[in-house]
Formats: structure tokens, C-alpha cells, sequence
């Protein structure tokens, strides 16, 4: 026993003259690496309110509701079409695991992660983000990786 304390205290006295590994936050900010999971933001226009993100959640943190709406023809003289509309989008992030299931899953490259992490708030309720408010951390989104030569993008992926 004497000889594991004095092991203990061998490894705190060599920890001690070495550099702190921390910095003081809020003084000093590290910049996260670029692909972090800080907080999902929502690309609205590309939702399809297919509701696959908040079925596949495992915390049943995603609140959507939406509606029909009718929208033009995709070609001339077409019959009109009936598209669906996002009215609510929610993600309380007093419950989200940062799983990164919901971004996975989506098919219509709605979901992106951004690194942006500043947003604890002294209200509990506050942590429920709406669509706006996950529409404006599209901003923080970093641009994807360059395409590998010869790849081609996806239709309609991008940030
Ligand atoms: S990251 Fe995971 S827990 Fe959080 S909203 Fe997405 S699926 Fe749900
Ligand atoms: S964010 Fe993606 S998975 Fe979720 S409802 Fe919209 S299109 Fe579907």
C-alpha cells in the first residue's frame, strides 16, 4: 500500500512541473476541430418533412410538424403539384445526445453539424432551438472536403 502511494505521488510530482493541458474558458477559446459536433443546423428549403430524423432520434428531440401545400407544375402543362411544407422544427438540445443519427439519416441534406458550441443558456426551456434559430447556425457550417478527382457531387448536396 505504501508503495502504490509513493507511486501516486511520484506521478503528481512529475504532473506538476509540466504545462497545463486545459486552457482558462471563457479567457482562452481552443478552436474545435472543423468537422465537431457542436450543434445541428437546418437547411429548411431541402426538408421534405419526411420525418425519417425524428422517427430515427433516439431521444425523441426532434419536433416537426408540417402541412400540404400546392406548388407549380414541374414542366409545362403539368397538373399542379402538392409539396410539403415545414410549420415546426424543433431540436431541444436539454435532451439531444449528439449522436448524429438524425444527420446520418436524413436523405435530402437538411441536417448539418457545425462546430459552434457557445450556446448554453440559464433557462432549461431555452435549449429548445426552432427552425429559425437552427436555420441561422447554417451560417457556422464549415464548406465540405474538396471531391476526390473525378468524383462527381451529389444533386443537391452541399451546405
Ligand atoms: S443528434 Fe441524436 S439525439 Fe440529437 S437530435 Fe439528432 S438523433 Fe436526436
Ligand atoms: S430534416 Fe431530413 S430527415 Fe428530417 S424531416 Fe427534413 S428531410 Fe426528413
Amino acid at each position: 500500500m505504501a508503495l502504490g502511494l509513493l507511486k501516486g505521488l511520484g506521478v503528481t510530482w512529475k504532473t506538476m512541473w509540466q504545462p497545463a493541458v486545459t486552457v482558462p474558458y471563457p479567457h482562452v477559446k481552443e478552436a474545435p476541430p472543423t468537422r465537431a459536433r457542436g450543434v445541428i443546423a437546418l437547411k429548411e428549403e431541402n426538408c421534405t418533412v419526411c420525418m425519417l430524423c425524428a422517427r430515427q432520434c433516439p431521444d425523441w428531440c426532434i419536433y416537426i410538424e408540417g402541412y400540404k401545400d400546392k406548388a407549380p407544375p414541374r414542366r409545362e402543362g403539368g397538373k399542379p403539384r402538392t409539396v410539403q411544407k415545414l410549420d415546426r422544427f424543433d431540436i431541444d438540445y436539454s435532451l439531444c445526445m449528439y449522436c448524429g443519427i438524425c444527420v446520418e439519416v436524413c436523405p435530402f441534406d437538411a441536417l448539418f453539424w457545425s462546430p459552434e458550441y457557445e450556446y448554453s443558456e440559464v433557462k432549461i426551456a431555452d435549449l429548445l432551438h426552432d427552425k429559425t434559430k437552427l436555420g441561422e447556425w447554417m451560417e457556422t457550417v464549415p464548406e465540405p472536403p474538396p471531391l476526390e478527382a473525378g468524383a462527381e457531387a451529389r444533386k443537391g448536396a452541399k451546405k
